[in-house]
């Protein structure tokens, strides 16, 4: 609102005068005139009249004017963005209660421009710590939006990549990377599903994943093809849709420990493969030794030389397995499966434990199948390795005058051997871990045995690669029943 102007008050008490005087003096004069008074009386009372009839009129016009001036320069100020102004106006009439109401509209315009402002300071301050904490995050964070066009690119994701966040905002994920599980390409519509629900949560968690970044060589502009292992988390939130966020994905970079695993694992061949060689000499001159010399010997080398045969045969199923472990390890535990009859096979296994069971008194049954036994497709030297692990730890782990049974169950697609034991049993904390590499239960049962930990793993990746599933359940003291599946 402009000031008042130079001149208007001015106007308005001249035009307030005229209008109030003039009737008067005129009535005036008519009045002395019918009263016959005298000439200069009549001046006088005029003149009077005009004077006390003009400063009445600019009272009456500063009272008006006054009060509209401090409207004005009131608004004058808060317009211009002076807040703390008040408005003063003691008329005791409509003008000063507009005054106050007006004082009451700058105050709160007052509270709630702070309130603003506050507002305004503490989402640049959660904007900051946001950018702070994404940029020191040491996963790579990707955000896209509902067309899966990056809207986040944080400090990590640009290392993994090779694009600068500039370089990736706005366009659209599949072009940046590319993800492989094995050899078989995800796409982005798979890792990234967009939902238009409210759901907010994990919608694609996968570990062990390829990443193939799309950047290009300035030089030769040709795909740089930087490539990384990747755990991939991506997450929705519930707001998504509002606020255009397609999810957000999270990329552990796992390359380094991928390198170490490798190294490890190519360290664990070497040694095993060069262990090998020399153990099966030992093993043969031994044997030999055994056979030809053992009228020779007395009791105690006899049990001196039996011993060395055992550890021997130890060290031999030691180096086997870490062999088994290097082949799943890189992908190449290959199988040569044929039909085989299933029941004959199982039970074959079960005799050779028989010496050992005797010899620790443990009663061990193998459960004739009531229906005939479809034949099963199987590599008959690898699925005979998880026959013998499995029945080898029930016996290892149950006590003398336990009970180790086995028996074979027939579903519609798939053939179940169970075997049963009346063992120590598991602890329910130790069986998400049963069949990983190097595991075993800790206590009384782990100190007594030889064992490395490695059987439950190979048996698992063997039944994996017929395509069928292992499992156990198992309760601690009461023993355990380990079955797998093979499909028909
Ligand atoms: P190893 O027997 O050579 O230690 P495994 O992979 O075959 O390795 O078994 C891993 C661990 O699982 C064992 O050390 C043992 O603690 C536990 N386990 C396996 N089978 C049984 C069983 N039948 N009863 C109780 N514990 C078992």
């Amino acid at each position: 609102m402009e000031l008042p102007k130079p001149g208007l008050k001015q106007k308005l008490i001249l035009l307030f005068i005229l209008t109030a005087t003039v009737p008067l003096t005129v009535n005036n004069l008519i009045l002395l005139n019918v009263q016959d008074i005298s000439w200069t009386f009549a001046l006088i009372l005029t003149l009077f009249f005009l004077v006390a009839e003009a400063l009445l009129s600019l009272f009456f016009a500063h009272k008006v004017t006054k009060p509209v001036e401090e409207l004005e320069t009131g608004s004058g100020y808060i317009n211009g963005g002076n807040l703390n102004y008040r408005i003063r106006i003691q008329s005791g009439d409509e003008f000063e209660h507009l005054g106050e109401t007006f004082n009451v509209l700058a105050q709160k315009l007052q509270e709630s421009t702070q309130k603003s402002a506050l507002d305004r300071d503490i989402i640049l301050t959660e904007k900051n710590k946001s950018a702070v904490t994404l940029s020191s995050i040491a996963d790579a964070v990707i955000a896209v939006d509902l067309s899966r066009n990056v809207t986040v690119f944080n400090k990590a994701a640009q290392q993994l990549t090779g694009f600068t966040a500039q370089e990736a905002i706005g366009k659209p994920i599949g072009s940046l990377i590319k993800i492989f599980e094995n050899t078989d390409e995800l796409s982005s519509l798979l890792y990234c599903p967009i939902k238009t629900d409210t759901f907010e949560g994990i919608v694609f968690n996968k570990q062990d994943l390829k990443l193939v970044s799309l950047k290009k060589q300035p030089q030769h502009l040709q795909p740089n093809h930087k490539e990384a292992f990747i755990n991939l988390v991506v997450s929705h939130i519930t707001e998504g849709t509002i606020s255009n966020v397609g999810c957000v994905m999270t990329l552990h970079d796992i390359t380094k420990e991928k390198q170490l695993e490798a190294m490890k694992l190519d360290f664990v061949t070497m040694a095993a493969h060069e262990l090998r060689t020399p153990l099966t000499s030992i093993k043969g001159y031994l044997s030999v030794f055994l056979q030809e010399s053992s009228k020779n010997l007395s009791e105690e080398q006899m049990m001196f030389l039996n011993r060395i045969d055992i550890s021997t045969q130890q060290l031999g199923g030691l180096v086997d397995n870490l062999l088994s472990v290097s082949r799943i390890e890189k992908g190449m535990l290959s199988v040569a499966t044929q039909p085989i009859d299933w029941t004959p096979l199982v039970k074959d296994v079960v005799n050779s434990f028989s010496n050992s069971a005797k010899e620790k008194k443990i009663q061990l049954t193998f459960i004739e199948p009531t229906q005939p036994v479809p034949k099963v497709s199987v590599d008959r030297l690898r699925i005979t390795e998880v026959l013998f692990n499995l029945l080898s730890n029930a016996i290892t782990y149950t006590h003398p005058g336990g009970i180790v049974k086995v028996w074979i169950e027939t579903a519609p697609t798939e053939i179940i051997t169970h075997i049963g034991d009346t063992g120590e049993g598991i602890p329910k904390e130790a069986l998400p871990h049963l069949f990983t590499k190097f595991f075993r239960v800790a206590g009384n049962l782990e100190q007594g045995s030889k064992g490395t930990g490695l059987g439950l793993y190979i048996s698992k990746a063997i039944i994996q690669v017929h395509k069928g599933k292992i499992w156990v359940s198992s309760e601690l003291g009461k023993g355990s029943v380990f079955s797998f599946s093979l499909p028909l």
